[in-house]
């Protein structure tokens, strides 16, 4: 039977793709290799498509502070994944790299948040989004003010370049 109109073809599964910002960290073994795996293999799905990779900073570590200095960056993507499936897929990342879950903020091969989809305000059980704290962390804003300078939050009037310059602890380059 054909479709009666319009409506009823673009309903047919053609989600439309949604700008997305990752939060990538590493502080184990090669985490230059670690971080661009994690980019290559996020590119790899079928429904998420990486854009643009900011450089990769160093940062001293936070919350548990006995460990190496982390490397991080963020990525922007488009996905027809929902916020759910997208965790997932960043968790099989993770896993497939060999992330062990030990001492929470401790050190690991490789670290993929969520941290913008689209303009989204997601508050659930495993997922908040945009990602909590990330306004304050140094580690997540300088890459991101990198990649989006002119990028809001969702409900924040200053732009993620102007959040990024208040920091006290800029991260460096590497
Ligand atoms: P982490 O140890 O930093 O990888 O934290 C992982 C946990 O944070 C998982 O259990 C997730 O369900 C939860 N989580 C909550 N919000 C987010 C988010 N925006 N991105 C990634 N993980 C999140």
């Amino acid at each position: 039977m054909l479709p009666k109109d319009k409506e009823t073809v673009s309903g047919q599964g053609c989600k439309p793709p949604v700008t997305v910002y990752l939060g990538l960290g590493s502080n184990m073994g090669d985490s230059r290799a670690n971080l661009q795996r994690a980019v290559a293999l996020l590119d790899l799905h079928p429904e998420i498509k990486v854009e643009r990779v900011s450089p990769f900073l160093e940062t001293a570590p936070v919350g548990y502070l006995e460990q190496p200095h982390f490397l991080n960056g963020v990525l922007q993507a488009t996905t027809t994944l929902s916020p759910q499936a997208l965790l997932a897929a960043a968790q099989s990342i993770e896993n497939r790299l060999g992330r062990k879950r030990t001492v929470r903020w401790g050190p690991r091969t490789i670290d993929i948040d969520i941290l913008l989809y689209g303009d989204l305000v997601l508050k659930s059980a495993d997922l908040t989004i945009p990602h909590p704290r990330m306004q304050e962390r140094a580690f997540v804003l300088q890459p991101l003010a990198l990649l989006a300078p002119e990028l809001r939050l969702p409900g924040c009037l200053e732009t993620v370049g102007a959040l990024a310059q208040k920091l006290a602890h800029p991260a460096a380059e590497k």
